[in-house]
């Protein structure tokens, strides 16, 4: 079966497919794109497809058998292991197996995957690897950043870039194959998704999912409507969400943009009745989106955690509590 653990993703199987059966499978490629999305599910369907004996990943040639256990002498996998970074030694075990035949099929295949972890050392490894590689070898680099690549390294490399998978495609996966059927969930997840069907399938699995959620809603509710004399153990609960939180960042700040961008929503419609109010508060929602949004990047980008987060604290505090204080009322729908 062709393709057939691949989700979506038509030009990418289309492109692969026509490589097998022509006959002009390349040396080198690039599979870049967001995680989750099926890289790595390609490369394998690629790879039973074309090491199958007809080229049609049938399933019960001695090559489709052993795909199909993950144990093909002919597919390494080259990853960081328990290290940070793809570096010169994990290139040099590559070269001492490519030179090797095949045992089963006419390629031997390689994957490395986080390809952009591999060092600037291992990279110029790899390149001579890339120069000249016998022609049985096929380099597949699962990729998440192709600018942390040298340009030499994709000049010789065909390049497949892989799609977000749209919304459909991961209601399917969330209904058909994780039997999830309250829809009102499905739709959470997908927004939690970003367009992966490995981030979904992450979210469902965890529980952590649900109870960052919580967290949020909970602290954003106290900081709209507790009492003012409670404005120091507020802020304390704030601190401690972004704390407590930093081993889930990327949930907490998900979420934590999407109440605020829920918010806005909310108020943006009552204040089409021109209530002043409410637009001095869909100001101030928006400030608080928009430096959530301007400190995740930040996080993103590798500036300290503690220190980002404490700053955001600060400020989305104040947002809030002054506009509580302001008007001096306690209803959520003055947050
Ligand atoms: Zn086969």
């Amino acid at each position: 079966m062709i393709f057939s653990n691949l989700i979506g993703q038509d030009n990418v199987k289309h492109i692969l497919s026509e490589a097998v059966q022509s006959g002009r499978v390349r040396q080198a490629y690039i599979f870049n794109g967001p995680e989750g999305v099926g890289r790595k599910t390609a490369a394998m369907d690629f790879i039973m497809m074309s090491t199958c004996d007809t080229q049609t990943a049938c399933g019960n040639c001695t090559s489709c058998i052993l795909c199909q256990n993950g144990t093909n002498p002919d597919v390494v996998t080259i990853n960081t292991g328990k290290k940070a970074s793809i570096g010169v030694d994990e290139i040099r075990a590559l070269e001492n197996m490519i030179i090797t035949a095949p045992e089963y099929s006419k390629y031997k295949f390689f994957i490395i995957e986080n390809s952009e972890l591999m060092t600037l050392q291992a990279q110029n490894a790899l390149l001579k690897t890339l120069e000249e590689p016998p022609a049985y070898a096929v380099i597949i680099m699962i990729c998440s950043n192709v600018s942390a690549l040298i340009d030499t390294i994709k000049s010789r490399s065909t390049q497949i870039d892989f799609a977000r998978n749209t919304r459909d495609e991961i209601k399917n996966v969330l209904f058909s194959k994780a039997g999830i059927t309250d829809e009102d969930r499905i739709e959470q997840i997908c927004d939690f998704s970003d367009g992966s069907i490995g981030r979904s399938l992450s979210a469902i699995n965890s529980e952590e999912y649900t109870k960052v959620r919580t967290q949020v809603k909970q602290l954003l509710d106290k900081l709209a409507n507790a009492p003012s004399d409670e404005d120091g153990r507020v802020y304390h609960l704030l601190q401690k969400l972004f704390n407590d939180n930093q081993e889930k960042k990327d949930i907490l700040f998900y979420f934590l943009m999407l109440e605020f961008r829920n918010l806005l929503v909310k108020i943006g419609v009552e204040s089409n009745k021109v209530d002043l109010y409410n637009k001095i508060s869909y100001y101030k929602v928006a400030h608080c989106l928009e430096y959530t949004e301007r400190t995740w990047k930040q996080i993103k980008q590798n500036v300290n955690y503690r220190l980002a987060t404490n700053s955001l604290a600060i400020k989305i505090y104040d947002e809030i509590r002054k506009a509580r204080t302001k008007n001096g009322q306690n209803n959520r729908n003055s947050f």
